[in-house]
């Protein structure tokens, strides 16, 4: 096939044609560059007011923002969170920082996300009630949280996983650091549970460079979450502090660069929506190619486009060798030498499959319509 495409296509980049410029040189003219700042404020009540979500928090990036909740959320050393085995490191990696083991649920085949019919099964069978709480009958350490992680910025049922939730006595901590913009019946992601989190990595859907958001609606935890992530200072004046707490605050001029992404947003989502509805388009028919299923409750932002099929090796080295870029989904948790040891709830370990098929496609906002067919063209000469 002959490329009219000369550049080679990134898979999630930044766009930065709004106000980014603007803000962050007011920042650097009236020397607000540091932690405190108007903008830090502007740009969590603009997330607040977005999702719903009553109180938000900025952090330094969504790791430490999933961290936090979880410290939050009464999490202590070797209490298990329930963590989906198919999601990016740093779900379980923010688990082990707070002194506690993730506990891994395979994946739903279609949807990618934590299966719930699994983990209910295993709360009722496996666990029982414990002095603490809810405990893992194997080793009788005690069941805190659970993590539901939203891949790819889909969603579980979440009033199945809420329901689940209560009668177990378990808290929730959301890592909906690839959801903003996605809502399940109408409500936005991070707002189901007692607390959930944001990430504005380079590739997320908007991006402060690095930065990340935690919500709730508990007055009382965003008060503490200010406070944890300010280095639990107790004082404005003299260093008293009163209680280990962590430098977790996004800066002045970032968060200035994350107000001028959220007046964005929409218009992002609305470009990867229409790329993606391109991209359904030109492969549906292919029998060796499916797609993740969205729970029709469920509108997706669309932040990043996968595929599965069985094709996902000659895929991947078809389309870098056309200079477009493309990744695999991550390798399961099960499978990382840190983790390998962990309880890994599964009945036909789905997230070894999806992770050896499934291939992510370019999904920038900056995406041109022709680019995306261009990609599209590239995978159909593949499989035919
Ligand atoms: C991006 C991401 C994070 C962490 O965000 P950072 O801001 O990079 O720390 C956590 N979990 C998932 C699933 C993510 O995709």
């Amino acid at each position: 096939m002959k490329s009219i495409i000369s550049e080679p296509i990134p898979l999630s980049i930044p766009t930065l044609g709004g106000n980014e410029w603007t803000y962050i040189k007011e920042c650097l003219d009236t020397n607000w560059v540091s932690s405190v700042g108007s903008y830090v404020t502007a740009f969590e009540e603009s997330i607040a007011s977005y999702s719903g979500a009553p109180y938000a928090i900025a952090t330094v990036n969504g790791t430490a923002a999933l961290h936090i909740c979880l410290i939050l959320a009464g999490v202590e050393r070797d209490d298990y969170v329930i963590v989906p085995n198919i999601t990016f490191i740093a779900s379980a990696n923010s688990v082990a920082y707070a002194g506690a083991n993730p506990l891994f649920i395979d994946i739903e085949e279609g949807s990618w996300q934590m299966d719930l019919n699994l983990l209910e099964e295993f709360l009722r069978e496996q666990t029982e009630e414990g002095a603490s709480g809810r405990v893992y009958k194997k080793d009788g350490k005690r069941i805190k949280a659970i993590m539901p992680v939203h891949v790819l910025g889909n969603m579980a049922e979440m009033d199945k996983l809420i329901e689940i939730s209560r009668r177990y006595g378990l808290v929730i901590i959301e890592d909906s650091t690839e959801a903003l913009g996605s809502r399940y019946k109408g409500q936005h992601a991070g707002t189901f549970g007692e607390l959930g989190c944001f990430s504005f990595n380079g590739n997320k859907i908007i991006t402060t460079g690095g930065g990340g958001m935690i919500v709730t609606s508990d007055e009382e935890k965003a008060q503490r979450a200010k406070h944890l992530t300010t280095q639990a200072k107790a004082d404005p004046f003299a260093y008293v502090h009163d209680e280990i707490g962590y430098n977790y605050r996004l800066v002045n001029i970032l968060a200035a660069m994350g107000l001028a992404q959220m007046e964005q947003l929409d218009e992002f989502k609305a470009v990867r929506t229409r790329n993606a509805d391109i991209y359904r388009q030109e492969l549906s028919g292919l029998a060796e190619i499916s797609f993740q299923n969205i729970h029709p409750e469920v509108e997706v932002n669309n932040w990043l486009f996968t595929i599965r099929s069985s094709h996902q090796e000659s895929l991947i080295k078809k389309l870098l060798d056309n200079k477009v870029q493309t990744r695999p989904l991550w390798v399961p948790m099960n499978q990382l030498p840190m983790f390998g040891h962990l309880p890994y709830i599964q009945s036909e370990d789905i997230s070894a499959k999806v992770h050896s098929e499934c291939l992510s496609l370019p999904s920038s906002s900056s995406l041109k319509e022709e680019e995306v067919r261009y990609v599209a063209q590239l995978i159909k000469s593949c499989i035919k």
